[in-house]
């Protein structure tokens, strides 16, 4: 159900988008290679934070727990949302991954529920990968505390998320399809929860997800805390916001916090075998330690994967026609090094929190500039230095 949803509202529409697109993103990537490096660079580097952890209105066992995560201090979002959420405002954050935007939710509504254990919270985000990651931070930050959370997916037995749901936990993470039918079907009350997190709202959009959002906000109560995140506000994402938050506090962590550390490339080829030629030529580069390659059709990435593994590279492909486990054994064996090249299409690369990527290829073009910003966002974390590469074929 959730795979006919998402191929029929989304597909085409996106197709065409593509094709008006390539040569605006070409152009704004040329736009940013051209600039010199201060001016994309922001203060990131200099930032100061306004608090550290142990300055936050929160209990000594959480702080205990971010300590055992080695945060040391608040990322800008978190400096800025971690108050305002404890003092029970609407949140706009404008953040992409690997801004510590997941963190700077947590935190505070951790605090909150151990405070007042009546207390709901629902998270409601685009991809299963996204909710397993979700989960994993909650798992470090709950530690030692009776805060209990369950993950509702597609993919996944509903009959266990039904008799988690059952013992009435104080998180619910979930996807948007599987939440629907689980609310439908009336094992999920969403007028129990007063706290709600939309994450990567954009994504979920771009995912045809809309209706869904609208159908929570209809049946979430009023009164409620709300926290909204999103890399970007198209008109669509701008809609659901006017209807779901209230006198929100906007949190923007400029783009360019993103693209700071990241050197960009473009690669000219003539062909599709010539485009092959120089990816392998390019990967047997030492300095290409650890690559994600973009592709943009679940069978291009497969093939493409394929490909390479027969001209002894380590690879793996991550795309919607492989299954949750086979994903996640990929995305594993990639994190630990034992994969040095992962292949996947945008909407599986959502989520992807892994350190140490040195280069991000877009074998095919983004489909837009804000996919652009999201992919290359993989790389060039933490303040490491990265590089994406995009192959523009004449
Ligand atoms: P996110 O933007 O939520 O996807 O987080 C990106 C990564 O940054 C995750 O691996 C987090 O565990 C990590 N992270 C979040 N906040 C901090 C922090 N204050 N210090 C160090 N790492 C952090």
């Amino acid at each position: 159900m959730y795979k006919r949803h998402y191929h029929s509202r989304n597909n085409r529409g996106a197709n065409n988008k593509r094709i008006n697109n390539a040569s605006q993103v070409v152009s704004a990537i040329r736009a940013i290679k051209s600039l010199p490096k201060e001016s994309i660079s922001d203060d990131s580097d200099k930032f100061i934070p306004l608090n550290e952890f142990k300055d936050f209105a929160i209990s000594d066992r959480l702080k205990l727990n971010i300590q055992n995560k080695r945060y040391e201090l608040p990322t800008p979002i978190q400096d800025k949302a971690i108050p305002s959420i404890l003092d029970g405002r609407d949140i706009i954050g404008i953040a992409n991954t690997g801004t510590g935007k997941t963190a700077a939710f947590l935190i505070p509504l951790i605090e909150k529920v151990s405070r007042d254990p009546s207390q709901k919270v629902i998270i409601i985000l685009p991809t299963r990968e996204l909710a397993d990651q979700t989960s994993d931070e909650l798992y470090g930050f709950t530690y030692g505390t009776p805060v209990s959370w369950t993950v509702c997916v597609g993919g996944k037995n509903m009959v266990k998320q039904i008799n988690d749901l059952e013992k009435g936990p104080n998180f619910v993470i979930g996807t948007p399809g599987r939440l629907l039918d689980l609310s439908k079907k009336g094992f999920l009350n969403l007028r129990e929860f007063g706290n709600v997190v939309l994450d990567e709202a954009d994504r979920m959009v771009d995912m045809g997800f809309i209706r869904d959002i609208r159908y929570f906000i209809a049946n979430l109560p009023k009164d409620r805390q709300s926290l909204f995140f999103s890399a970007t506000i198209p008109p669509k994402v701008g809609e659901i916001l006017k209807n779901f938050v209230s006198d929100p506090v906007t949190i923007s962590v400029k783009k360019s916090d993103a693209i700071s550390n990241i050197d960009h490339e473009l690669i000219n080829v003539n062909n599709k075998a010539a485009k092959f030629k120089k990816l392998s030529d390019l990967l047997r580069r030492d300095e290409l330690e650890k690559v994600l390659i973009f592709g943009r059709t679940k069978w291009g990435v497969q093939k493409l994967s394929n490909e390479l593994y027969k001209k002894g590279f380590n690879t793996g492909a991550i795309h919607g026609n492989k299954n949750q486990s086979q994903r996640q054994r990929v995305l594993d064996d990639f994190k630990a090094g034992r994969i040095r090249i992962m292949i996947a299409t945008d909407v599986l690369s959502r989520g992807i929190d892994v350190d140490d990527i040195s280069h991000v290829i877009n074998y095919d073009l983004p489909g837009s500039y804000e996919d652009y910003i999201h992919r290359i966002g993989r790389t060039g974390r933490a303040k490491k230095n990265g590089v994406a590469l995009t192959f523009v074929e004449n």
